[in-house]
């Protein structure tokens, strides 16, 4: 049966602060979010919380779209394609704030509050949970009109307060089943500032009631603003979301993962060449774990196993190694082709000059090397080694030694014969010559290796003479048995 008449149409948001660039933890809210979202056929909203006007840094916002683009979580509405629920912009939609702080003081849920600083400080502060928290004593609360107004000519244009009810406020989050917060955590609290400006809770709820948000996915830091967030849901006879509070990402050092946390921006690892759907694999499971236990999976796997379901709470860390050797499996599973295209803007041809047009050739040569697409270079050494002195010394082992000079020579011979000259038909002619020769495993590709690259180990010798070809790999040869 089809039941999507019946359920509404599932749409998530993802809404950072446009205060600077992606890191990883804002990446693995973005990540579940739009998973989410495309596993229920969904719609994934980007929209900018840039009310904090100070906090705000020019260029951030475009830093944040191109690198989602980049790890190609694209939205279906936001600032720059708008939808139904536009401006994606809360400094955009001021007069929302404005309209919904107003029908709130008329239907009596919000007031006017004419206190100063100081009435305010000296209002009670009581301890609750471990933290201090501020109490509003109500003051403004019983204002009749012509104490409001007398209070409005005297002190100015009012703040709003929202007239917190009286009753405890529990959540079933997604996650955490249900969550209750105690009445004493909460007392009226401003939603609108003189300045026309709302405060953060409520301008989070407002865009979510206006975008028609379902299911709110994001970091647990923010489980205390959701009672505030849940009643102004309630006061503004909004139906709330499905609330998901994902668990703490601790950094690689302990300590929730933060933005100065240098290996986890997202900049950073698109310079290093980390391949994109890894870090969308990697994000996915800080937190979530795959019914499959298969933990390498394709961005179209995580849209088909990914739900909320298998979310856990307890906290996961950040392992700088484990992504990249994510990164390895994801360039693994790639084809040449696409493998040769996501290099090409990493390889230093101005260095390996000898590459000339055969990048697939050395990129099949080394491609099982590879975690990150920037480690190129440092495995195309090996098959263009540039340090002459080490090379110099390779090779005077190689010659000064009878059994290795046996193995060079012998095999050097046997691969003049070889046509086509292709990595298949060298396989096979250094199985021979090993045979005729008497040498095998490492008693044959050392040797070998020494002479053609001065290391010991690297990639598979038949790929690197196929990607060397006929002409400079037999002159390597030839150099380790000439003084
Ligand atoms: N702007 C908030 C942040 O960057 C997100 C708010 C929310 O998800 O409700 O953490």
């Amino acid at each position: 049966m089809d039941s999507s008449a019946s359920h509404p149409l599932v749409r998530t948001r993802f809404a950072p602060s446009p205060t600077g660039a992606l890191h990883l933890g804002n990446v693995r809210v973005a990540v579940f979010n739009w998973l989410f979202a495309r596993s229920k056929g969904g719609r994934f909203i980007l929209r900018f919380e840039d009310t904090d006007v100070e906090r705000n840094q020019a260029g951030s916002e475009e830093a944040i779209m191109e690198d989602l683009l980049w790890l190609g979580l694209e939205w279906n509405e936001g600032p720059d394609r708008g939808g139904e629920g536009a401006p994606y912009r809360q400094s955009e939609a001021l007069e929302r704030y404005g309209e919904a702080a107003r029908s709130l003081v008329e239907a009596g849920k919000a007031f006017p509050c004419y206190c100063t600083e100081e009435e305010l400080a000296r209002d009670r502060t009581v301890e609750s949970s471990g933290a201090a928290v501020h109490r509003y004593s109500g003051r403004c609360r019983g204002l009749t009109e012509v104490e409001r107004r007398r209070l409005e000519a005297e002190r100015g244009v009012p703040a709003i307060r929202f007239q917190v009810p009286d009753a405890e406020v529990a959540i079933d989050d997604a996650v955490r089943g249900e969550v209750r917060f105690p009445q004493e955590d909460l007392s009226d609290f401003v939603i609108l500032r003189p300045d026309g400006r709302p405060t953060y809770n409520f301008a989070v709820v407002v865009d979510d009631v206006r975008m028609a948000v379902t299911h709110v996915i994001r970091g647990s830091g923010h489980l205390s603003n959701t009672p505030k967030q849940l009643l102004l849901f309630r006061a503004l006879s909004a139906s709330p979301p499905t609330f998901a509070h994902l668990p703490t990402v601790l950094g690689p050092e302990g300590g929730r993962l933060s933005k100065r946390e240098g290996s986890a921006a997202v900049a950073e690892l698109r310079k290093e060449g980390v391949h994109p759907e890894a870090v969308v694999n990697y994000t996915s499971l800080l937190g979530w774990s795959p019914p499959s236990g298969e933990e390498v999976l394709t961005v179209e796997e995580l849209i088909r196993t990914m739900d909320l379901d298998r979310v856990g709470a307890s906290d996961t860390m950040y392992d700088p190694e484990k992504l990249r050797w994510m990164s390895g499996q994801h360039i693994a599973r790639m084809s040449l082709e696409e493998l040769v295209e996501a290099l090409r803007p990493f390889v230093d041809f101005g260095r390996f000059t000898q590459l000339g047009g055969n990048l697939p050739g050395a990129v099949e040569a080394i491609r099982t090397r590879l975690r990150t697409f920037a480690e190129v270079n440092e495995h195309l050494c090996l098959l263009y080694p540039e340090s002459g002195v080490e090379l110099v010394d390779a090779r005077r082992t190689v010659r000064e030694d009878d059994g290795m000079r046996a193995v060079v020579e012998h095999v050097s011979r046997r691969l003049q014969e070889v046509d086509p000259w292709d990595a298949k038909q060298l396989g096979q002619a250094l199985r021979d010559a090993g045979k005729e020769v008497g040498a095998k495993g490492p008693g044959l590709f050392h040797p070998l290796r020494l002479a053609l690259s001065g290391e010991r180990s690297g990639p598979d010798v038949s790929k690197v003479l196929a990607a060397l070809g006929r002409e400079e790999a037999l002159a390597r040869l030839q150099k380790a048995l000439e003084a």
